[in-house]
């Protein structure tokens, strides 16, 4: 481990449960290799002192905090500004800190949308896509999808006022273009419109390593099919897909990519992504 003085500038993950956290070993892989005087560790913070810890923070040497479950809405409160597109989310996982002012962001939407477009050359407005899930990492990836106008985005979810309240505050922010469906309902031809499938649940990771979020009849050869769930690297889903000849990416791409724009955000330099990769994948 590098040598921490005054002068190290220091970003860190703040949750309840983050010990197996990838964050810290890709982040600090970033600043080694970009040479930055700079340190990124990983804290669990009890809920009761979130507060008192972030206001300290705004007052050390701190460049920017990485917040996972359960803070990021509860740092809302703290920012002194926020981008646009965190503010539609109504959440924040990353945040920059300038002469003492937290500006907060998401690259959890931007960085799983960026690996679609760079990783699978995908342009969104040409596609029509499927997910399922309607969670925080969902409402991520449906603000920044809605924001690039796609044809037309149908959100599965098996709590189905969860996908209709996404859909409502999102197709009145961006026109009408996203459109809620049980996960009990008739899902083909849903999925026979799609030419982009997106698992955002927990379905496809234990104890659910051996179940996939559809029927995995439903798949199409004209599917390109990803999944946010990176451990394990295939999920039932992903095989099933590479089986029938889809394009398939898996959470890794996301983890990567949120991490490479938050990196930009705090230093202003392009990410090492494949130092960042290696160090977490490798
Ligand atoms: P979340 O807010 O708790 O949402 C979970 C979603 O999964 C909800 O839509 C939920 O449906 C659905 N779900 C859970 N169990 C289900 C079941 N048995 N049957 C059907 N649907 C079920 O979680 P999140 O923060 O969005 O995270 C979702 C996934 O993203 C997790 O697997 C997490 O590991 C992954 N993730 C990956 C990265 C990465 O860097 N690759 C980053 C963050 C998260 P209901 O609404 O009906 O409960």
């Amino acid at each position: 481990m590098k040598d921490i003085t005054v002068n190290t500038k220091l970003a860190a993950i703040i949750g309840t449960d983050i010990g197996h956290s990838k964050s810290p070993a890709m982040m600090n892989a970033a600043f080694q290799k970009t040479g930055l005087d700079a340190y990124y560790y990983a804290m669990n913070i009890k809920e009761e002192d979130f507060g008192a810890v972030v206001k300290g923070i705004s007052k050390m040497n701190f460049v920017g905090l990485t917040l996972t479950i359960p803070y990021k809405i509860q740092i809302l409160p703290y920012l002194d500004e926020i981008d646009p597109l965190a503010e539609i989310i109504g959440a924040v996982n990353t945040i920059k800190i300038v002469d003492g002012k937290m500006i907060g962001y998401n690259t959890d939407g931007a960085g799983f949308v960026k690996g679609l477009e760079v990783d699978c050359g995908i342009h969104v407005p040409e596609h029509t896509f499927f997910v399922v899930g309607a969670g925080g990492v969902s409402r991520a990836i449906m603000t920044v999808l809605a924001s690039k106008k796609p044809k037309k985005i149908y959100l599965a979810n098996r709590t189905v006022s969860k996908a209709e309240e996404i859909c409502a505050h999102l197709n009145r922010t961006f026109g009408e273009i996203c459109e809620p469906i049980s996960l009990d309902s008739d899902l083909k031809p849903y999925i026979d419109q799609a030419t982009v499938l997106i698992n955002a649940t927990n379905i496809g990771m234990p104890p659910y390593d051996d179940q996939a979020p559809i029927d995995l009849g439903l798949l199409h050869k004209n599917l390109l099919v990803a999944d946010v769930i990176y451990n394990p690297r295939k999920t039932l889903l992903l095989k099933t897909a590479e089986s029938l000849g889809c394009p398939i990416v898996n959470g890794q791409s996301l983890l990567l990519h949120q991490g490479k724009i938050a990196f930009h955000i705090w230093t202003g330099l392009e990410a090492p992504g494949e130092e960042m990769y290696q160090a977490v994948f490798g």
